[in-house]
């Protein structure tokens, strides 16, 4: 059933602005399409409660004077979020090395699953699945991401060798690789609705073919990622697998999170400016469909700003998107330090990106997660982050302090009495007083605890951080507090 907008404008109040006739027009659209909804009555009592959903479930408490930074409390069905906040890595519906029973404990407030990887590790069993709440045991907010990312890092990012953690910027321009191609009828096949939750291995699968589970881009590889404008088919271990929008959300909303993010394809800075504008257009289209896909009301969808390292590619994009009417806004593909990329690209980004967004909405910058790369997404008006840094740098010794970050395998630390970090409320160095030399001689030994302690700390160090990132906010201090802070670190 098609709705005229003007049939929508009679029936609603003047405070009905145009802005929510955009969005009011999708709802309608789909829900007419997908619930069969046969009253044009009944439908609009669904968009105006979306509309005062809209203005409620974000409020910015307190906004900085000399910067963009600001405090906010984001409400989902399982909880609030008091931003800025850090967003703690569960990739396949856990935390590693970390008991949901002590997540309390880090003060973590929300966690991102990785939707691909659940996607794959569920199988058929996702038409059944009790939700990753009870899952995880966590009765706290959550979110997914689009499986987007694996586009990218299973396609053009493995390719041409270029880590998450690293390496994101080899020196010389590459070409765009195509992945395999099969025939249109497989295609077809692939893309047939029903077959798709059936098209996953119904036993535990972490990823692909050939990719170590903790590192799946450490090396150069084949490219095993083909995307089309329908979608993205990816080669693996069962042959070929189809993601799309649909699919995409279909899966998300079947996980159940909090927050769920459109499908897009995130580019490299590599790419050209020819591909990365054809991407862009591909992202926004499969925006528009993510949200006409929603089938429940009770998530917030976040659509992605994309746009490689290209100005106005950047703009074009955070304009477009910015003007959908999703429930908050995330900018992919932006790289940080923590992507190996030089600051000042990240910063922008988010120069580029951030003035076309609803100032009223929420922000994530996917994948960002340093210190340095902290303050100034904050200082850019960003309300949340994900990054696996905590918990994958802890598994393999690293600690995180405010005075840098140091390896505690070195042998300088033999028989350190010295804790973690002095003052650190986490169990490790807390409840525990575990010492620099005790966890040394945990990895040494490589003692299971070792990974646990240390992620437990990490966690806590990055979730206290943005809690006092967020009070020196409140405080009016926060300039302040970013400059004394940075500068007790050693790089
Ligand atoms: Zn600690």
């Amino acid at each position: 059933m098609q709705l005229d907008l003007k049939g929508l404008e009679q029936c609603t109040t003047s405070s009905f602005l145009s802005s929510s006739l955009e969005k009011a027009y999708i709802l309608l659209h789909d829900a007419s399409s997908r619930k069969k909804v046969s009253s044009l009555w009944e439908n609009c009592f669904i968009v105006c409660i979306s509309y005062i959903n809209e203005v409620s479930y974000f409020e910015i408490v307190k906004k900085d004077s000399s910067t963009d930074a600001r405090a906010g409390i984001l409400k989902t069905p399982h909880g609030e979020v008091r931003t800025p906040s850090y967003v703690v890595v569960g990739t396949d519906a856990a935390v590693r090395c970390v008991p949901s029973e002590e997540l309390p404990h880090t003060k973590t407030q929300l966690i991102i699953a990785n939707t691909y990887h659940l996607w794959r590790t569920l199988g058929k069993k996702l038409e059944t699945f009790e939700g990753l709440h009870k899952r995880m045991k966590w009765n706290s907010p959550l979110m997914t991401d689009s499986g987007g990312f694996q586009v990218f890092s299973f396609g053009f990012g493995r390719e041409h060798g270029m880590g998450k953690m690293g390496n994101a910027l080899p020196v010389r321009k590459l070409s765009v690789g195509t992945g395999r191609a099969s025939s249109p009828a497989d295609e077809a096949a692939l893309r047939s609705r029903p077959a798709r939750p059936d098209s996953c291995r119904d036993t535990k699968l972490a990823g692909l073919r050939e990719l170590p589970p903790d590192n799946f881009l450490a090396g150069r590889g084949k490219n095993l990622v083909r995307v089309t404008d329908d979608g993205v088919y990816f080669s693996t271990e069962d042959g070929e697998q189809y993601l799309d929008a649909e699919l995409s959300i279909y899966i998300q909303e079947k996980l159940g999170a909090d927050i769920i993010v459109a499908f897009d394809e995130p580019t490299s800075p590599l790419h050209d400016h020819a591909y990365t504008k054809e991407s862009l257009e591909r992202t926004h289209r499969w925006a528009i469909r993510s949200l006409k896909a929603r089938a429940r009301n009770d998530q917030l969808m976040y659509g992605v700003v994309q746009g490689g390292a290209f100005e106005d590619l950047r703009k074009e994009s955070a304009e477009f998107i910015g003007k959908q009417p999703f429930e908050g806004f995330a900018i992919g593909g932006s790289y940080g330090e923590s992507m190996g990329a030089p600051r000042e690209q990240m910063l922008s980004v988010l120069r580029w990106s951030v003035p076309y967004l609803p100032k009223e909405k929420p922000r994530h910058l996917l994948g960002i997660g340093r210190i340095e790369d902290v303050f100034d997404a904050v200082e850019h008006g960003m309300d949340t982050f994900d990054c696996v840094i905590p918990t994958r740098e802890a598994r393999h010794g690293s600690l995180w302090t405010a005075k840098g970050r140091f390896d505690v395998r070195k042998g300088s630390f033999e028989g350190s009495r010295e804790p973690i970090e002095e003052g650190c409320g986490c169990i490790a160095c807390g409840e525990k007083n575990i010492t620099r030399g005790e966890l040394r001689e945990l990895f040494k030994s490589k003692n299971m605890e070792a990974g646990h302690l240390a992620s437990l700390h990490n966690v806590y160090f990055f979730n206290n951080l943005l809690e006092r990132v967020r009070d020196s906010i409140l405080e009016g201090e926060f300039s302040k507090f970013r400059d004394r802070f940075l500068s007790n670190i050693h790089r």
